[in-house]
């Protein structure tokens, strides 16, 4: 399954999914509204919801065809009500410690049976989600254990040939042979992986640039940016970038010693990232001039910026990175 949720991680959900039709046997997204954008874009495609679905959003969800992810009875009922002579596919949830969504993994065999019971669904598939996959070993082998034995509880009920999936990104790397039947990828088909000594086999989809809007000459003692942080302590060339916080350069970033990448060099950002400008130290460019490119997640050079640096200098992770950034940058796709 490719994991295309939040605008395909801030990819761009219909250029990304028509690149992986024939790739990917099933799509999955968060909610009901992406599950609609989706299929105007990939019309054959399975669609599997990862998130419940609101009470009032579960006719668009029989009516569309979209596979929901059950957690209850209740919901399942509801959907079960719903359909028509043929019967709705669903996936039962298991809740093995992720504490989110899912059946508690001990009450699992008597809701499944109560969920079999009902006319009208059909249960094509069994999954659970890994809270710590990349975080905590033990945890994540116990849990793993402990879903494929409730899994086999759960066949021995009539499910008969289901799709059993539970991995996301950190799992695929770190547990290949707990997968089950299929996989949830999700950052590491946008080529960043959570586990940093794999990184080295994956390519970053995404370069995300801005450009040199000005550059100046600024003399010693001169404050730069919002509330004054940092002071010039000598003469220095600085560039203005067209970028802010605005388009998802975390404002986090101010001061926490990032880089942009201009003319193949590293540059440090000076003072607090505003909405839609930042400061750069181009001192050691005498040639930078306005108009020139300026990476801040990507290559350029000899050099790279990783959404990982980035997410690690603004404390947050590199999911976020990806999904912030702004509808304001404009994507433009490759190949
Ligand atoms: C988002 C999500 C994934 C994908 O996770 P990655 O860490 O990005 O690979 C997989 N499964 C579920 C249930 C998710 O919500």
């Amino acid at each position: 399954m490719a994991v295309v949720k939040a605008n395909a991680y801030g990819h761009g959900l219909g250029p990304v999914a028509k690149a992986l039709v024939g790739h990917a046997e099933m799509f999955g997204v968060a909610t009901v509204g992406e599950a609609e954008e989706l299929r105007s874009h990939v019309p054959d495609a399975p669609i599997f919801i990862l998130g419940p679905a609101l009470p009032d959003e579960r006719l668009p969800v029989v009516t569309g065809c979209f596979i929901p992810a059950i957690s209850t009875v209740e919901e399942a009922r509801a959907y079960a009500a719903l359909t028509g002579a043929k019967p709705l596919p669903v996936h039962l949830l298991i809740d093995t410690g992720m504490g989110r969504v899912g059946i508690l993994q001990d009450d699992a065999v008597a809701t499944a049976r109560e969920i079999l019971s009902l006319r009208g669904l059909t249960v094509t598939g069994l999954a659970s989600h890994l809270p710590v996959a990349d975080e905590d070993d033990a945890f994540t082998r116990e849990q793993l254990a402990q879903f494929h034995q409730v899994v086999g509880q759960l066949r021995s009920l009539g499910i008969s040939q289901p799709v059993v999936h539970v991995e996301n990104s950190a799992g695929i790397i770190s547990y290949p042979t707990q997968a089950g039947d299929m996989v949830r990828a999700g950052l590491m088909i946008y080529g960043s992986s959570p586990v940093p000594e794999f990184q080295p086999k994956l390519r970053a989809v995404m370069t995300w640039k801005t450009r040199v809007t000005l550059v100046r000459e600024m003399p010693a003692g001169h404050g730069i940016s919002y509330g004054r942080t940092f002071i010039t302590p000598r003469p220095m060339r600085i560039a203005t970038l067209g970028v802010g916080y605005a388009d998802g350069y975390q404002r986090h970033l101010s001061n926490r010693s990032a880089d942009v990448l201009i003319g193949g060099q590293r540059c440090p950002v000076l003072g607090r990232v505003t909405m839609d400008q930042i400061l750069a130290d181009v001192s050691a460019l005498p040639q930078v001039t306005a108009g020139d490119e300026a990476v801040l997640i990507g290559s350029q050079g000899g050099e790279e910026i990783s959404a990982a640096e980035l997410a690690q200098k603004s404390g947050t992770i590199p999911w976020e990175i990806f999904t912030g950034v702004g509808r304001r940058v404009e994507r433009a796709y490759h190949g």
